[in-house]
């Protein structure tokens, strides 16, 4: 198995996290054997003081080139006065679309270690592994016209999908679906918009492709109640790009902390690789930060440009151990007294460690 990687880390805590999440890769590589290269290319903030752009064109062409990219977060109160399109974050949109990815993946995990961390009760989120698949080109964030009239006060956007948009995202859930609980809801409005009539009738034709997943439908409002009352019903979510985002940042709170939370956004020529916070200014240098959600990120490389679903179920394993034998960064820690706080990079050992004793046992099995 050979891979290229770009570590595009950006500013803030990203350096600190995605430290944590390539010294897991590369021990799943040491351990099992597997060709990862690594290359480093700034991004953000961090570009803007040494090229002037945040997305400079070496780092451009260097992902190009890449099998995969992760990303740590871009952004920082020092660019706040700069215009939108020289801001840090323009470096992270114009790599977004440069690579293509049509399809996000946001893991909902509900770890039983961390339940009281959740404003939802245990026994309601306990169980819970969700999914969601959201379209990441399309709808109302992209659609034309769009427009803001200061004249007249009127404003427009347009939520736009064609058949093909619907079709390809729709494929990419569903085959997730078939290699999980085999469910699948899909997520729409068909009771009043028209783009979710083509979006419904769409995912029913492509449904008939995998017989084996069964596919129902959610009215958006609907499913925004369900996830909070009924977690555990979801396997993946399927849903336009608006509806996902408000739907995919609901659903975090199963998980108890922004810092646990992952995404994978895949589809098109390299997939993108990255936690789902941002660059957190106020707690970057310090160690606080929580590695974990770069660290499963990591694991969601693992599994999608890697094709090594073992080794990513190890390190989603190798987390669990570690919350369970009750180390927390300060973020899991908030309202726990007494609870003992571990520095990012000290959650990153612990993690490794328990990848290495796990991959250890694997390894001396197969020899028996
Ligand atoms: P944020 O996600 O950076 O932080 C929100 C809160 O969560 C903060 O209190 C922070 O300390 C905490 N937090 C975030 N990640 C954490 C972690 N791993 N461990 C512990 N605590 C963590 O969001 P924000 O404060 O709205 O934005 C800060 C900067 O990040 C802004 O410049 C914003 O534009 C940028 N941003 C970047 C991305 C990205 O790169 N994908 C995403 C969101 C925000």
């Amino acid at each position: 198995m050979k891979l290229k990687v770009l570590v595009v880390a950006g500013d803030g805590i990203g350096p600190e996290v995605t430290r944590e999440g390539v010294r897991v890769l590369k021990t799943v590589a040491e351990l099992g054997g597997y060709d990862f290269e690594f290359k480093e290319a700034p991004i953000g903030g961090i570009a803007i003081k040494q090229h002037g752009s945040p997305l400079p064109a070496s780092t451009l062409d260097t992902a190009l080139e890449s099998d995969a990219v992760l990303l740590g977060a871009v952004g920082g109160n020092e660019f706040n006065s700069l215009p939108p399109d020289r801001r840090p974050e323009a470096g992270l949109l114009q790599l977004r679309q440069a690579l293509g990815g049509f399809a996000n993946l946001r893991p909902s995990f509900a770890y039983p270690a961390l339940a009281s961390n959740s404003p939802l009760r245990p026994e309601v989120v306990d169980g819970a592994d969700i999914l969601f698949v959201r379209e990441l080109l399309g709808g109302l964030y992209f659609g034309e016209p769009r427009s803001w009239n200061r004249d007249t006060n009127e404003a427009w956007n347009t939520m736009r999908y064609t058949r093909d948009e619907v079709v390809r995202v729709a494929r990419v859930a569903f085959e997730l679906a078939s290699s999980r609980r085999k469910k699948l809801t899909s997520v729409d409005k068909a009771n009043v918009l028209e783009v979710s009539q083509l979006w419904r009738a769409t995912v029913i034709e492509v449904a008939a492709e995998y017989p084996d997943v069964t596919l129902e439908h959610q009215y958006v409002d609907a499913c925004a109640m369900h996830l909070m009352n009924t977690p555990r019903n979801f396997d993946v979510v399927l849903t336009e790009n608006l509806f996902g985002d408000i739907l995919s940042d609901e659903a975090a709170v199963i998980t108890g902390s922004l810092g646990m939370l992952s995404s994978a956004t895949v589809g098109g020529q390299i997939n993108l690789y990255e936690p789902v916070h941002g660059s957190a200014p106020d707690i970057a240098g310090k160690g606080l930060a929580n590695p974990l959600g770069a660290i499963l990120t990591s694991a969601l490389l693992l599994r999608h440009s890697a094709k090594l679903e073992q080794d990513a179920l190890a390190v989603e394993t190798a987390v669990r151990k570690v919350l369970e034998q009750g180390h927390r960064t300060a973020d899991l820690a908030r309202g726990q007294a007494g609870q003992p706080i571990v520095s990012t990079q000290e959650m990153g050992k612990l993690v490794y460690q328990s990848l290495n004793e796990m991959i250890d046992r694997r390894q001396a099995m197969h020899a028996v």
